[in-house]
């Protein structure tokens, strides 16, 4: 029997009439390209999206076209989130920091007809123009009297909303209606595409709202680091609006100190990113003796939350969620804020060490971990294997790569991840490695993560990476490179001293390596790849 309920239709652009009824006081607020700051309400956005929608509509676009963005965090890269897929376009992120043939190969890929670029990166488009679909429309995102945008070859953003009517009726669209297309940043080989529908985009943000509550809600104003051009930045331009969180959008810079005087001035409460940027933010308040005025929680995802960062954070009286999530899960998988009964049981070390997993699932997000064999292993915290997902926020293909979807996925369908982990009893992920990231030592494996993990807590490191370097008799062992904190660099003494007691003798680094800074993706995390590459042919003692 069936139930007797009416069907409506999952539609990303309710989420924002939504806010612009019941939040109307709640902001957006972004620090521009131009150099000044912008502010208005979630009513004004939804205003502006209306007049960008019939801009759209007015280039030719229709349904199931690709639109594409290049643009840093901000106001009107949220209103193209919106005025695309509101029409039933699908609105294709791009990130800046891949290399050209990525960006021409994607966009081919994709069949992009229009393309929004933030000032910034209108010198990286003149020169792939020669090879860009001839096709292919660009219009600059910037104030009509920017000179940038005189030249013949571009539109302008602002003089499309100008000349552009507010009175718009959004089509009804079926909820599985592409919405948003990303690319993985294609670490090994071409990048591959996730395209993400309303539905599971409004499932994603209904299921963060509730699962990362502590972050969210009216009053509250978040701070998305993490970038519109990579991964919905985890989400937040749905879940802030639907919850009434205001949106504090950082523009291009992204350095510790443009962090914290930008979170200050804004009474930032929640800030969202991967390890690296916070690196930064906490030198600056090292630096300045003091936390960002209303800073209450971090979201720490992207690659592993170091101990010793998770601990700097708890000391400072900020909450650290270290969550886990990938391009192809839209992409939050787990999260890490504690519920008040836990952390009444537990004491602060205990919490801090429960903080160091990646958390917990998110409703909607099945995990299971597997052997070789395929075989499903206990969540005991002891058995570990690749991580296998299923959920309505993942992706059941690679868009238009069969290839990559038939390695993807197993018999029963689960998306395989290619983390290697453990899950412990009470639900808590541990993830070990990349299967590719780990070190086979003679038939063992080493995590790199658990040495990364220790070394960052010495003092006398700021940053730091561990890869396979080749070996004769082990066939790879651990190569560690390290940043300094300071002029002294650390001795192998020291660190073997640290890591024994955390880990086996056979697992310690066979060798030490310093760099200036480490080689980072273009999702702003350590390159393994490019480190791999550099120490190719490293020679061990
Ligand atoms: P890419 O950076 O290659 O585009 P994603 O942004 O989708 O890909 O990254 C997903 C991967 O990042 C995960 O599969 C996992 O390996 C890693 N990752 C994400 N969050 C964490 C975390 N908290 N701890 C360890 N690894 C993480």
């Amino acid at each position: 029997m069936l139930g007797q309920m009416m069907h409506r239709d999952l539609s990303i652009i309710d989420i924002l009439k939504f806010a612009s009824e019941n939040h109307s006081l709640s902001e957006v607020v972004s620090l521009r390209t131009e150099g000044d700051m912008h502010r208005y309400n979630y009513t004004d956005c939804l205003s502006r999206v209306c007049k960008l929608a019939n801009a759209l509509v007015g280039l030719g676009i229709k349904k199931g076209d690709r639109v594409a963005t290049l643009a840093w965090n901000g106001y009107r890269h949220l209103e193209l989130y919106y005025g695309i897929s509101g029409i039933g376009a699908v609105c294709h992120t791009i990130n800046p920091r891949l290399s050209p043939e990525q960006m021409l190969y994607i966009i081919e890929h994709a069949g992009d007809r229009l393309l929004f670029v933030d000032t910034t990166f209108v010198p990286i488009i003149e020169k792939l123009i020669p090879k860009l679909p001839k096709n292919l429309v660009i219009i600059v995102m910037a104030s009509s009297d920017d000179s940038s945008t005189l030249s013949d070859n571009f539109l302008n953003y602002e003089q499309l909303i100008l000349e552009s009517s507010h009175d718009i009726i959004w089509p009804e669209l079926p909820e599985n209606t592409a919405a948003g297309l990303c690319y993985t940043s294609g670490t090994t080989g071409n990048p591959k595409g996730a395209l993400y529908s309303h539905r599971s985009t409004v499932l994603h943000a209904l299921t963060t709202s509730l699962n990362l509550g502590p972050s969210l809600g009216d009053g509250m104003k978040v701070l998305p680091v993490v970038p519109l051009f990579h991964v919905n930045a985890w989400g937040l331009p749905y879940a802030a609006p639907l919850t009434g969180t205001s949106l504090i959008f950082p523009g291009p810079n992204l350095d510790g100190a443009s962090l914290f005087d930008l979170m200050d001035q804004e009474n930032v409460n929640s800030a969202w990113g991967v390890p690296t940027v916070w690196l930064g933010l906490l030198e600056e308040i090292r630096k300045q003796e003091r936390v960002p005025s209303q800073f209450q929680n971090v979201v720490i995802g992207g690659s592993a939350a170091p101990k010793s960062m998770i601990e700097e954070f708890e000391s400072l009286g900020i909450t650290v969620c270290h969550a886990w999530g990938m391009t192809e899960m839209s992409p939050v998988g787990t999260q890490g804020f504690l519920p008040g009964s836990m952390k009444k049981a537990l004491s602060q070390d205990e919490q801090i060490s429960k903080k160091c997993y990646q958390g917990r699932r998110v409703f909607g997000v099945d995990l299971k971990i597997v052997d070789e064999n395929d075989n499903s292993l206990p969540h005991d915290g002891i058995a570990s294997g690749e991580l296998y997902v299923r959920g309505n926020a993942i992706i059941s293909g690679y868009y238009k790569n069969n290839e990559a979807t038939e390695e993807a996925f197993d018999k029963e369908g689960w998306f395989g991840t290619g983390d290697i982990a453990s899950i412990t009893t009470d639900g808590f992920l541990n993830i070990q490695d990349r299967a590719k990231d780990l070190i086979k030592s003679g038939g063992e494996w080493i995590s790199s993560i658990d040495i990364e993990n220790i070394v960052m807590g010495h003092p006398k490191v700021a940053n730091c990476a561990v890869i396979a370097v080749p070996h004769p008799k082990w066939e790879e062992r651990p190569l560690l490179v390290i940043v300094s904190n300071g002029d002294t660099c650390v001795t192998k003494k020291e660190i073997d001293e640290l890591l024994l007691t955390h880990i086996a003798k056979w697992q310690l680094p066979d060798a030490i390596e310093f760099l200036d800074a480490l080689p980072l993706t273009a999702t702003g995390k350590v390159s393994k790849l490019t480190l791999r590459k550099k120490f190719s042919n490293y020679k061990l003692n």
